[in-house]
């Protein structure tokens, strides 16, 4: 008998909704199958656009971008303040949630309200408000995601400890708030509340923050992060939580402990395969509750595909969605997308925003490449000047030999837009002259890209090219000073 669908995804957030699209645009019929009132999971109701957007409003009404360029004082009415970064979250959320429904309605996939499970290869079974649905397909999606990972030792219950969902119910800004966890997320929340006016306390075992980010962008974070208030205590792993009076009080395996109004917990995640009938069906799950999968985003069941958050590593909506289509088109033998492209960029939305795509200078270092390295301040940059960020750098890390560009590295405003351009120069091979030969609006922040190239030059040299230009070393407006090419 025919099933009655091509693809049934369970879960509906940015994973789901681009695999089924993918399915869709080559003809099959689709059902997601979403637990929650509206499609968008973690992404846009409890994760990237509720940070982003509370991030955002919070630069914005805390005047915290303004306040060294006009001299003003601009406050945060403390009454008012979440009730407004909330309306705007809110506001946000419903712009994405209706752009999900015109994409499902576009592309003619069915929306299933009920919590679904793997009744076996091709069944899925919905529980409905109404009774059980029961729904048959050649292929089966799992796109169920994550939740927050909940160490022992902490009191959930209490109305001040909060974890990465839990954190945009508050009802109040905090005086004071531990950040247990010094991860992306937790980096993030530590800025956002700490640009607010919150005291804010950021808690980890390990000694520095951040450790896939290149190490000199690590510590220009962490010293942006202290300049914004932030207290790091870094190297001590907490025990636990307990309240005492009237404040929370974190302890330590050694060392005194941290008093505190309020908690956020944010050590991670976990996938949400509890009750999907997962391992009944033969499919491997691993002790963080991970769907076990192949390079093709196979399980051990064929038929059954999972993407997302819920496969583990990295779990960001970005890679999330592009691992969805590569399944599906495995699952339906499409063969134009058969890989998830191997260069990811990275964005960390902390204040400064951190990005970065490709080798860092000391991970290119260490597998023994010879690179050359340029910087551009964005101090230096007229639009740096004018946005009044003097923070800000772009880092380009070039292989010596071959004059490509490896590495891209940027720390302030729009970073994690800014690191594109290095990313499409690295797939595209390009070299440290390509760079130079661009000519770019002015004035961008986009430029920095050019000056730090025009840095590495002063090391590399002119290529030998007939008819490239040899004055390289030539200051330009903007330009960081050239140092003398070493002597060969
Ligand atoms: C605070 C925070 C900030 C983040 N910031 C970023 C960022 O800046 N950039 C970035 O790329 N990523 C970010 N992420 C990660 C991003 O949110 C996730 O990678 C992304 O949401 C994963 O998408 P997904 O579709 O796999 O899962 P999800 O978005 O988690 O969606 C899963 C959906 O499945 C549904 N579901 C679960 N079980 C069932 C069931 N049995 N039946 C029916 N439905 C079910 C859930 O209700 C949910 O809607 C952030 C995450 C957090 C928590």
């Amino acid at each position: 008998m025919d099933p009655d669908y091509d693809l049934i995804v369970i879960g509906g957030g940015p994973a789901a909704e681009r695999g089924a699209a993918q399915a869709a645009y080559f003809g099959k019929r689709v059902a997601i199958v979403e637990r929650n009132d509206e499609p968008g999971g973690a992404a846009v109701h409890t994760g990237t656009l509720p940070s982003k957007t509370l991030r955002e409003a919070g630069l914005f009404l805390s005047g915290y971008r303004q306040r060294d360029l006009y001299g003003v004082t601009v406050g945060l009415d403390e009454e008012l303040a979440v009730p407004r970064l909330l309306a705007r979250k809110d506001a946000v959320e419903r712009l994405e949630t209706a752009r999900i429904h015109r994409n499902l309605e576009r592309h003619r996939i069915e929306l299933v309200h009920g919590e679904g499970r793997l009744a076996d290869a091709h069944t899925v079974a919905v529980a409905t408000p109404e009774g059980e649905r029961r729904l048959t397909a050649h292929v089966v999606l799992i796109a169920t995601g994550s939740s927050p990972f909940r160490p022992p030792g902490i009191p959930y219950d209490d109305e001040d400890v909060h974890d990465a969902d839990g954190i945009l119910g508050i009802e109040r800004l905090p005086r004071s708030l531990a950040v247990i966890g010094g991860g992306v997320i937790g980096c993030e929340y530590a800025c956002m509340f700490a640009a607010l006016g919150t005291e804010v306390h950021l808690v980890d075992p390990r000694e520095g923050l951040l450790p896939f980010l290149d190490a000199e962008m690590g510590e220009r974070l962490v010293r942006a992060m202290e300049g914004l208030g932030v207290r790091l205590h870094l190297g001590r792993r907490f025990e636990r939580v307990e309240r005492v009076g009237t404040g929370l009080e974190v302890s330590f395996a050694d060392g005194p402990t941290l008093g505190t109004e309020a908690v956020l917990v944010a050590t991670g995640r976990t996938g949400n395969t509890a009750g999907l009938g997962l391992e009944e069906a033969g499919i491997e799950i691993d002790r963080r509750g991970y769907v076990v999968v192949d390079a093709e985003f196979r399980t051990a069941v064929p038929g059954v595909y999972a993407a997302g958050d819920v496969i583990g590593f990295p779990a960001l909506a970005s890679v999330s969605m592009e691992q969805a289509r590569v399944a599906v088109c495995h699952a339906f033998g499409f063969t134009y997308k058969e890989r998830v492209a191997e260069l990811q960029p990275y964005g960390v939305y902390t204040i400064p925003e951190v990005s970065c795509v490709g080798l860092g200078e000391d991970e290119a270092r260490r597998r023994g490449i010879d690179v050359v390295v340029g910087r551009a301040s964005f101090a230096d940059n007229v639009r740096g000047q004018i946005v009044g960020d003097r923070e800000g750098m772009v880092k380009l890390v070039f292989d010596r030999a071959s004059r490509r560009l490896l590495g891209c590295h940027c720390i302030g405003e729009h970073a994690s837009e800014l690191v594109h351009l290095g990313q499409v120069v690295i797939v595209l091979e390009g070299t440290v002259d390509a760079l130079i030969d661009m000519v770019f609006n002015h004035p961008t922040l986009s430029e920095t890209f050019k000056y730090a190239a025009y840095d590495a030059l002063a090391e590399l040299g002119p290529a030998d090219e007939p008819g490239r230009p040899t004055d390289a070393a030539t200051p330009a407006a903007g330009s960081p000073t050239p140092r003398r090419p070493p002597a060969r």
